[in-house]
């Protein structure tokens, strides 16, 4: 890392620093987690920043971030969970001629202003609302500006904080959200559709951190349709940094149940083996649940008499965030994280090749057992856990040249 300096003067000759300011999220409420919160959002923002200089000095209620690319950094920045706001701010010594010079420096392009000054250094010894007054009064009589108050063109905020005066006029809305990796890890059932991506979105932006793993039939599904989804994966790892897929060989399995199940409980049966492999691989990577797709109602398998039927494998928690959303609301957030033109690629998955005409809407738990019984899965399932592709170092470019 080479060693970099921030600091640079103003117009006026005063001493300054540009940075930029970071009000963290929804993690304030929760007093008690506070330092875990605090150092989990540090090591995900050290990572996504690890390829550009920067410094990054952090305590209760503030991070502040420099470096020589802010604009590469605040837009690094849009898709880190566990931000309010992102601000770029000047920062100055708590001195009330520098303070002036610089906050008119950032409003003299406008024609109208409000000052809003924090106090938080009480040390300070005038109160926000003179100093307002003060600096509204600078900034008056040194241009053309007007002040308003209920509807400025400009917001120009000043804290005053112990480790000097941050100036800034504008505050970025970050995503929200717990930083990823608060809530341990899951597993994403990711298929090349709309709704698993945006499932995986969602729970990352809870702070589960997420692996993905992918069902795959070849020859009957094709190795673009596999690239797809190793695509989607790339755009859901901006919000992560490090997902891996983990590629599943499905094809010995979905050939036993096409040959021994009746053809209306063929997806059924399919999805019992999925949640199967896939719990028992969470398990033994300690992943604490399974994340998936499904919403309630949207195709056969995803009726509640089905979906009870289908997750009576398993004890493991599955969480479904987009369970009760509409499929327009799903596609409004798949576009808007950029899943969406990826998922409507035509490519065949495994569950529509071997798609039975009538799918059973509410399945018997006793036929399928009875059904499962008609082939060893067990042994196909533990050949199938020893052949898990695992793909690493997702980078989104790489696909597009395959799809
Ligand atoms: P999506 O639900 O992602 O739009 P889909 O609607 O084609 O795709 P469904 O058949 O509805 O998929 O399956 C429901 C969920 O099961 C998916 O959202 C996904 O979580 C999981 N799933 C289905 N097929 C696969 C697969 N081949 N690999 C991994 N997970 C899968
Ligand atoms: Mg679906």
């Amino acid at each position: 890392m080479t060693l970099i300096s921030f600091k640079c003067y103003t117009l006026y000759g005063d001493f300054m620093e540009k940075l930029i300011m970071i009000k963290y999220g929804e993690l304030t409420t929760k007093k008690a987690n506070r330092k875990v919160f605090i150092n989990t959002l540090t090591k995900n923002i050290e990572n996504i920043l690890k390829d550009i200089d920067n410094k990054i000095i952090k305590d209760r209620v503030r991070m502040y971030i420099y470096s020589n690319n802010i604009d590469e950094v605040t837009k690094r920045l849009k898709k880190v969970f566990g931000l309010h706001s992102i601000v770029i701010a000047y920062k100055v010594d708590t001195n009330i001629s520098e303070i002036q010079n610089i906050s008119l420096e950032q409003v003299k392009n406008y024609k109208t202003f409000k000052v809003e000054t924090k106090r938080a250094d009480k040390n300070f010894p005038i109160h926000s609302m003179d100093f307002n007054r003060q600096i509204g009064g600078y900034i008056l009589k040194n241009s053309d500006l007007k002040v308003d108050v209920h509807n400025p063109e400009v917001l120009l905020n000043i804290e005053i904080r112990c480790e000097g005066t941050f100036i800034y006029t504008n505050e970025i809305k970050g995503i929200g959200g717990y930083p990823v990796g608060i809530q341990g890890k899951g597993l994403l059932m990711l298929s090349g559709g709309i709704d698993s991506p945006v499932a995986g979105y969602l729970a990352l932006k809870r702070g589960v951190d997420i692996e993905c793993m992918y069902f795959e039939s070849p020859p009957h599904t094709s190795i673009e349709a596999k690239n797809k989804v190793i695509k989607l994966a790339s755009i859901i790892n901006e919000y992560s940094g490090h997902i891996k897929v983990h590629v599943v060989p499905f094809t010995k399995i979905q050939e036993e149940i096409y040959k021994n199940v009746p053809d209306s409980y063929i997806i059924t049966i399919m999805r019992r083996m999925m949640y199967r492999i896939a719990v028992n691989y969470a398990l033994k990577n300690k992943m604490k649940v399974i994340i998936n797709g499904e919403s309630i109602g949207q195709v056969a398998s995803q009726t509640l008499t089905s979906m009870s039927v289908i997750n009576n494998v398993t004890n493991m928690p599955i969480i479904r965030p987009v369970a009760c959303m509409d499929k327009l609301e799903i596609i409004d957030l798949a576009k808007k994280i950029n899943t969406y033109d990826t998922s409507i690629l035509p490519y065949e998955d495994c569950c529509t090749i071997f798609l039975p005409k009538h799918p059973v809407i509410n399945p018997d738990l006793d036929k399928c057992l009875l059904y499962e019984s008609y082939f060893d899965y067990e042994k196909l399932i533990d050949d199938t856990l020893e052949n898990i592709e695992i793909i690493t170092n997702l980078k989104e470019e790489e696909f597009d040249d395959y799809l």
